[in-house]
């Protein structure tokens, strides 16, 4: 059995960063992740600035990685424009930019790669976990290449997402926050009237369409509907849940959506899941991102609050590893550092879509004062500047001091 002092399980953006910066201070790391190429997993590609600045804290530029940056925003309510804004900040750092997920985490494991204490485990699958008197000692897992094979770490770091492993095994108890949604997600030429880095959503009839720029120059759309609404869609056909799509936007993007509608790519369905695990780190094991909290796509948070959390466990585990201090008090750090913006970015995220999807008859009447109010400049300038700064530049202060 191969010995390591830090295995990460999971190269999503959690993962990738925490490797990255584990190795990159010279902390011993194996980084196991179950695909063997990068394109194989969803993920979302919206960085927001809290995101943004730890990649640019851990030294890491987004040089060679595809990106695109909103410059327009438009709200549509019943098929209504309410508002249309012009995107002002030129300081790339302080706007939010879509990157190619599949590129920047090549990118952050290539610079892992770099620093001498790094091994990655392609297409390696994390099966189960090794313990010794009674803590976690390291990972059983399976590779095309070698088999079973085992490898001993002084802790184990799951960030493999929702349906993590990692917390399955350890049996962390979960609180689900849940939201009532399934999303469609799937990509169309890009409208040629439109103008370049346009974000436009779309509300109404109890449906939100979001569509935005992909860093491949494609229009990528996410369909918010009820749950379990769409397996009667998909009966139907992508050419009729096109229509109904269509029956949400503006005439001009209706007619867009149909005429290429056999062009849409990679259409699939996302159940939405929002919940959080009670007590991240257990003897030798620690989860992060998503496995240790699923964010709800709404407001594009996961991405960046997984390398939020990624930074704040290299800040803990970096000094114990490397000066002995107490592994397992540095783990258990963690968690209470990341879950007041954890908590509070879940809440908020929870509240548009109960709003928008909701079918009481106060939703309604609530729907139709915020297409009132979102009008005004004074409330868009008051409310929405506070709310824009969480979701953008997040709720605590985070930085790297590692
Ligand atoms: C529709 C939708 C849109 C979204 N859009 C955005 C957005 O625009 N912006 C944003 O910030 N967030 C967005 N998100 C959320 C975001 O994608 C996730 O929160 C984020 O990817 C979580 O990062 P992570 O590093 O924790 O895990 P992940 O990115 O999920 O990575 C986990 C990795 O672990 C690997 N893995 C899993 N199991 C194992 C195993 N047993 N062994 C080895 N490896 C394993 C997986 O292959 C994967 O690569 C969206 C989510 C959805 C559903």
């Amino acid at each position: 059995m191969s010995e390591t002092q830090a295995l990460v399980v999971g190269a999503g953006p959690g993962g990738a960063l925490l490797s990255y910066l584990l190795a990159s201070r010279g902390v011993e790391t194996v980084l196991v992740e179950r695909q063997s190429d990068f394109d194989r997993e969803f993920r979302g590609e919206v960085l927001m600035p809290s995101g943004l600045r730890m990649l640019a804290a851990a030294g890491i530029d987004l040089e060679g990685v595809r990106t695109r940056n909103p410059k327009r925003f438009a709200a549509y309510f019943r098929k209504r424009a309410v508002v249309d804004l012009e995107i002002e900040s030129d300081a790339a750092a302080e706007l939010p930019r879509i990157v190619s997920q599949p590129e920047m985490l090549e990118h952050i494991v290539c610079l892992a790669e770099g620093t001498g204490h790094f091994r990655l485990v392609r297409g390696g699958s994390v099966r189960d976990l090794l313990s010794e008197d009674g803590r976690v000692s390291g990972v059983r897992l399976r590779t095309a290449a070698e088999g079973r094979i085992e490898v001993g770490a002084q802790l184990v770091i799951g960030a493999d997402g929702r349906a993590s492993v990692v917390r399955r095994k350890l049996e962390l108890p979960m609180r689900d926050r849940g939201a009532p949604m399934d999303i469609v997600w799937c990509k169309l030429p890009w409208p040629e009237s439109w103008p370049g880095g346009q974000v436009r959503g779309y509300v109404g009839g109890g449906h939100l369409l979001i569509a935005f720029p992909a860093p491949d120059g494609l229009l990528q759309l996410a369909w918010v509907i009820l749950k379990g609404t769409y397996g009667e869609l998909q009966k139907r056909g992508v050419e009729e849940w096109v229509h109904a799509m269509a029956d949400h936007v503006d005439d001009e993007f209706a007619a867009h959506l149909v005429a290429n509608c056999n062009a849409i790519s990679r259409p699939f369905l996302l159940d939405s899941v929002t919940d959080c695990v009670e007590g991240w780190a257990r003897p030798g094991a620690l989860v992060i991102g998503d496995a240790a909290h699923t964010m709800s796509p709404v407001g594009g948070q996961g991405l960046n609050v997984a390398m939020r959390d990624a930074v704040v466990a290299a800040n803990h585990l970096v000094p114990a590893f490397l000066h002995g201090y107490d592994l397992e008090a540095a783990a258990a750090r963690v968690e209470p550092e990341r879950r007041p913006e954890i908590d509070e970015i879940q809440f908020l995220a929870a509240q548009p879509p109960r709003v928008v999807m909701g079918q009481r008859f106060f939703h309604a009447w609530i729907r139709g004062l915020v297409s009132v109010l979102v009008r005004s400049p004074f409330v868009r300038g008051r409310v929405g500047s506070g709310l824009i700064d969480k979701f953008f530049f997040g709720v605590t202060d985070v930085e790297l001091r590692v």
